[in-house]
């Protein structure tokens, strides 16, 4: 198979020649109209020039002394209507037939020529007449036209060559960009750096625009192959503390195996560990059905006023112990179809985020409203605080503000939330200000088809 490169030559100089070869064959054709035009024009010219010229007087015919029979290769002559010659001449072997009068005609002489004659009828005053004839050698057109051949051969050998080596310069320039998208693509396919770019400059071609594109797509591939790098890398680091803890405090147990009290000591600290580890790994499932789009709700009707007084029970004896008071704003039977796990979930997040980013001696509220086509879930704190630098990322997955606030979490708790409250149709939202507090909304529409 020719590369385009080649058939766009090739077509091009076909094209080129096909061209010219038919403007040089219309030139031909029609500059032997042309000549054969002209001579029987001068022919009739000459003829019914002359024709003026004659007159008669006295009975005689009178042609002027000056009068020349022969003028521009047209030759001549004057026959009485008896058939006598009275003036002027036709070339010795150009037969004189009985023509039509009025008409050229072609005739072939006795020699290889060809001539065109023509004769008209000269009638006079006296009722006497005459025929004036005359004759015109046919330029033989077959040199012109073999010197035209010859010529047309090489203009056109010329004109293959200049056009293709020309094509070939102008379609290898316009195509270098092209090979610059085919080496990228080759590289990155050949080995795993997505950094790299085509980077042409900007133009309005359609490979430059097509560069461009390929561009955006590998800035876009490059983007979530480093965000699922960087899901896995955080995924494992977050595993990896839980286990080693696991792993030691069993070892720990082991060595105390009759300590009952160490023992237990231990058997708690791995019961932490392993809850630990499992609302991660509930959580990571979450995040890969949402991305797959199978995390599905399953509706029922719900009441979230009761629910909410559950979570808000369960919640008490962490926001005791950190000397946080926790109030309910709750409407009365708000009923919502959704899902009852889904819906705990992102209560229980938020409040134990406000809990634990919270200050001693202050407050977490949860309020649930009905809102007529759609009910917020809605928790305050006057806790720490978000900085406005951290407020636009902290629904990023594993995105923690500071690690180091708060121990224990692994900072997927409002990625989560996002992922629930979006399964139902809903949306999220945060105002915060560092060091007075924050306040995030969950928006759930009531008539709404789970969205992803
Ligand atoms: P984490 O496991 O770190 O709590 P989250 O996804 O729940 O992860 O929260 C992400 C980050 O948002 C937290 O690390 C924290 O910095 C900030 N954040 C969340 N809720 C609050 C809050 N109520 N007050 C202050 N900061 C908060």
């Amino acid at each position: 198979m020719l590369s385009i490169r080649k058939r766009i030559v090739i077509w091009y100089t076909v094209w080129m020649v096909a061209i010219v070869s038919l403007i040089l064959a219309a030139l031909s054709s029609g500059s032997g109209m042309l000549v054969e035009r002209r001579t029987k024009a001068l022919l009739t010219e000459k003829v019914h020039g002359r024709a003026e010229e004659i007159e008669v007087s006295q009975g005689r015919i009178s042609i002027g002394e000056d009068i020349s029979f022969f003028e521009d290769g047209v030759y001549m002559a004057v026959y009485s209507s008896s058939g006598n010659l009275i003036a002027g001449r036709i070339p010795h072997g150009v037969p004189l037939g009985d023509y039509p009068e009025n008409q050229v005609l072609a005739v072939p002489g006795d020699d290889d020529s060809s001539w065109y004659v023509y004769w008209i009828q000269l009638s006079f005053a006296d009722d006497s007449s005459a025929r004036i004839i005359g004759a015109i050698r046919v330029q033989d057109m077959s040199i012109f036209f073999s010197a035209f051949a010859g010529v047309s051969f090489w203009l056109i050998v010329v004109i293959a060559a200049l056009s293709s080596i020309g094509g070939y310069i102008i379609v290898r320039r316009s195509f270098r960009p092209a090979e610059r998208v085919i080496a990228t693509a080759g590289e990155i396919a050949g080995g795993s750096d997505l950094s790299k770019r085509i980077g042409l400059d900007e133009g309005s071609g359609e490979i430059h625009q097509m560069a461009a594109a390929f561009d955006k797509m590998l800035s876009r591939l490059e983007e979530a192959f480093e965000r699922e790098r960087q899901f896995t890398d955080d995924a494992s680091h977050e595993l990896r503390t839980p286990i080693s803890v696991i792993l030691a405090e069993c070892g720990y147990a082991r060595g105390h195996i009759d300590e009952k009290e160490k023992a237990v000591e231990a058997i708690d600290a791995i019961e932490a560990q392993a809850g630990r580890m499992s609302r991660l790994v509930s959580a990571l499932l979450s995040i890969a059905r949402s991305d797959k789009g199978t995390l599905v709700p399953v509706r029922t009707d719900v009441d979230l006023s009761e629910l909410g007084e559950i979570v808000l029970d369960t919640m008490e004896d962490d926001a005791r112990a950190k000397g946080i008071s926790l109030y309910g704003d709750i409407e009365p039977s708000v009923h919502l179809s959704c899902d009852h796990d889904m819906l705990m979930a992102i209560m229980v997040n938020l409040l134990s985020n406000a809990i634990g980013y919270g200050r001693e001696g202050g407050m977490a509220r949860l309020a649930i409203k009905d809102m007529g086509t759609e009910v917020l879930i809605s928790v305050s704190d006057d806790g720490i605080g978000i900085g406005a630098k951290d407020l636009p990322r902290i629904w990023d997955r594993f995105y923690q503000a500071d690690p180091s606030r708060r121990g224990g979490g692994a900072g997927l708790g409002l990625s989560i939330v996002r992922i629930l409250a979006e399964s139902h149709g809903g949306s999220v939202a945060v105002e915060s200000v560092l060091g007075e507090g924050s306040a995030f909304a969950v928006h759930i529409p009531r008539s709404s088809s789970s969205t992803k």
